[in-house]
């Protein structure tokens, strides 16, 4: 084509199109995490954010394992969301646990086979396990804890423990793999039940997957965790957590009580988990979960940056705390200064029995 040919190519085609024209398609590995047959909310929150990505996108979800729970967990996978158009299940014993050497590969073997421009998965300890080491091995830097996608390329994350937010550009070589904060990407109640058409299930081919590749400098040696009728912390309505004010084990059982009267999870701050009075599966912030409940309630709680960091973005946040100068009270919408030990009785008295 003559130089005046291709000038007037370009004239009647605007740069944006012409931008859009080089960009492939959208397909987006949405990685699962399953709990007794049953894909983790957390995990539909990915799917959510995926969809955002762009109405042409097209979303897998990977799910891996062994045993019957398996099986059920694709059959509820393929209902779970109408964004879901395949569930990609990999069924072997080197996926009993969610350890991050055979899912890296795992993740590798099928983004090989799939070519997806996204890999996505919730900014929890499964997704933190797994994706540096599934990205080193794709040879790219992923974007972590998204909580805003402006365009298939471009997120928002917030930085400086969450006082400020940065909006990134993604210029690295596909995929554009990504974390994201599944607060920030809540799946609307109709939308799990819509699905009328559910998702096709394939199996995912392991001929190229060997021993060795499930051998890490990991293992696997158990899961201790506590059997509670509560909500899961990181998706509760209500939370209520409890500081250092607390004192001791045996005190912080009063939290526990006023949480289980509002049908609330329980959170608590890094000073009470590292004092022993509760597990650390428990803490809020920065190092701990992200929270961003209708209802948040915080006793004894200075409200350290890094604290805030984990609980911000609640509704309505109700702070008691003895001292009228606490960090808390800049954050609270709801503040009364107070002695827990005589509020907290109180409350426990004045509520109802939850039904
Ligand atoms: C890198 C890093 C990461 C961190 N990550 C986290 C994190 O994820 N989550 C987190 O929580 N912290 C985190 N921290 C710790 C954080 O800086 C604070 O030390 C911690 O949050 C303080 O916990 P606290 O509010 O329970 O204790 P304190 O700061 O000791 O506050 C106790 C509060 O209770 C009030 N109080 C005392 N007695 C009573 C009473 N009887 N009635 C009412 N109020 C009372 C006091 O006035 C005080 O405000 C991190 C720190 C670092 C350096």
């Amino acid at each position: 084509m003559a130089t005046s040919g291709i000038l007037r190519a370009i004239r009647y085609h605007p740069i944006s199109s012409r931008i859009a024209a080089t960009y492939r398609s959208l397909s987006t590995l949405v990685l699962a995490e399953h709990e007794g047959g049953s894909i983790k909310a957390s995990s539909i929150s990915a799917v959510e954010a995926a969809k955002s990505i762009g109405n042409e996108n097209s979303v897998s979800l990977l799910l891996a394992g062994s045993g019957p729970s398996l099986k059920e967990a694709a059959e509820h996978a393929a209902l779970c969301h109408p964004s879901i158009s395949q569930v990609l299940v990999a069924e072997s014993d080197n996926f009993t646990y969610p350890l991050a050497e055979p899912w890296a590969k795992l993740i590798h073997v099928v983004h090989q086979k799939g070519d997806y421009s996204h890999i996505i998965a919730a900014s929890g300890s499964f997704g933190k396990n797994i994706v540096p080491r599934a990205a080193a091995l794709l040879d790219i830097s992923p974007v972590t804890d998204v909580t805003e996608i402006s365009d298939s390329n471009i997120f928002v994350r917030p930085i400086y423990a969450g006082n400020a937010l940065c909006t990134v550009r993604y210029t690295g070589s596909s995929p554009c793999m990504l974390t994201v904060r599944s607060t920030s990407f809540s799946v609307a109640s109709t939308s799990a039940d819509s699905n009328s058409k559910p998702a096709s299930i394939d199996q995912v081919d392991l001929s190229n997957f060997s021993e060795d590749d499930a051998v890490g400098k990991s293992r696997y040696i158990k899961l201790s965790s506590q059997e509670t009728e509560r909500p899961d912390l990181g998706n509760a309505r209500v939370v209520i957590t409890g500081g250092r004010a607390l004192k001791s084990a045996e005190n912080f059982k009063m939290i526990e009580k006023l949480a289980e009267k509002l049908g609330a999870a329980v959170g608590a701050t890094r000073a009470a988990v590292d004092a022993g009075y509760v597990p650390n599966d428990l803490q809020v912030g920065q190092t701990g979960k992200i929270v961003a409940p209708e209802l948040y309630m915080a006793f004894g709680v200075s409200g350290a940056i890094q604290h805030i960091a984990g609980m911000r973005d609640a509704k309505v946040i109700v702070a008691v705390n003895k001292d009228a100068d606490a960090p808390i009270f800049q954050v609270a919408d709801y503040g009364l200064v107070g002695d827990l030990f005589e509020v907290i009785p109180e409350l426990l008295e004045k509520l109802p029995d939850k039904k």
